[in-house]
């Protein structure tokens, strides 16, 4: 199989020239047309030689490839579905990413695995099982590809799969975002999220500028663990004295997600802990309303003490948010993306 462009550093790319019979330059000008000009073939790539082109055409692929499917949710959420190919998979296996427009903000909110190992109990990805990493490549395809593509002003890592566990392609996807030669964003307008699994997070806090949101959900760890098994093998008390460590500087910023349950996490209880935990820590907490039907055990919170917990933290310290839900009605919404569409 033909070795994809898409997801390749300057330094590589300018050995697919040399490699091709071209100079070394041609790999700036690669990196032009794969990144900047977002070129969907070889032709495209008018300031490089016919025979060069043929060339390129010969060994690689650009990696590009559009969603088969997509949903569009009464309040503007939309849904892709991307089928995956190459030999880190097998069969057909499928991921999804959601696009999210919001006043004037669009964000997208990319899959690093298709499924997900870490078995969280609320999450009805977690019921997928794991079926592959996703190469650096098929990350940024999802960047590149979606319609909507041009509109993008944030980019979220929070679909299927956990980040921190597909590292050296998430943190090579990040790179190909943010560099000069790349897309040139800023790190500030991305965000990637973590259960907590401390090995990649301790890589990506050294490697990357981006933004970090920890999936917190429960202050207590016996109670964490039981719906979170990663608490068993890295504990949110580590996690955050590490980021206690942490030099916070340029901006860079940590939030924490915290999906509220009646009585489960929302009581006074949880509020005075989650203010002992945090405290020296400046961060955000985003409380987020619970979604129906992944499993009968939940039930969410009301508006009521979703607010409560909300000032409670606010007063204590914590700048607290309700995040709005998004695209509850074609499963598009936190924890519900489970390639629906490949079944449709
Ligand atoms: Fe995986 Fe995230 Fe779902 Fe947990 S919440 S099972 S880490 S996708």
């Amino acid at each position: 199989m033909k070795q994809a462009l898409l997801g390749k550093t300057l330094e590589e790319l300018q050995q697919v020239a040399l490699s091709v019979g071209l100079q070394k330059f041609a790999g700036k000008q690669l990196a032009e047309w794969l990144y900047v000009r977002r070129a969907t073939s070889f032709d495209d790539m008018t300031n490089i030689s016919i025979k060069g082109r043929q060339a390129l055409e010969e060994q690689y692929m650009i990696g590009r490839h559009e969603p088969v499917a997509e949903a569009v949710s009464k309040d503007g959420t939309k849904k892709y579905l991307f089928r995956l190919s190459g030999d880190n998979v097998m069969g057909d296996v499928f991921i999804e990413s959601v696009y999210i427009p919001d006043n004037d903000r669009a964000t997208l909110c990319v899959s690093t695995q298709a499924g997900c190992k870490m078995g969280c109990k609320f999450c009805m990805t977690g019921t997928l099982g794991f079926h592959g990493q996703l190469p650096v490549v098929e990350i940024l395809n999802q960047i590149f590809s979606i319609p909507d593509s041009d509109k993008l002003t944030n980019i979220v890592y929070m679909g299927e799969g956990e980040p921190m566990d597909n590292i050296d392609h998430v943190l090579r996807s990040l790179q190909v975002m943010t560099e000069a030669w790349g897309c040139a964003w800023s790190p500030k307008r991305i965000t990637v999220s973590t259960v907590g699994v401390v090995p990649g997070l301790e890589r990506f806090l050294k490697e990357s500028e981006c933004h970090l949101a920890i999936s917190l959900h429960n202050p207590f760890a016996v109670e964490r663990q039981e719906i979170m098994p990663i608490e068993k093998r890295y504990h949110l008390t580590d996690v955050v004295a590490m980021l206690k460590q942490y030099d916070w500087q340029h901006q860079r910023r940590v939030s924490f997600e915290y999906i509220c349950w009646h009585g489960q996490n929302d009581t006074v209880r949880h509020a005075k802990e989650l203010v002992r935990l945090l405290k020296g820590l400046s961060c955000r907490m985003n409380l987020i309303r619970f979604h129906a039907g992944v499993d009968q055990a939940f039930a969410g919170s009301d508006e009521k003490q979703m607010e409560w917990l909300r000032d409670y933290l606010s007063d204590n310290g914590i700048t607290t948010t309700i995040r709005r839900s998004r695209g509850e009605d074609i499963l598009a919404a936190c924890g519900m993306l489970v390639n629906a569409l490949s079944k449709q």
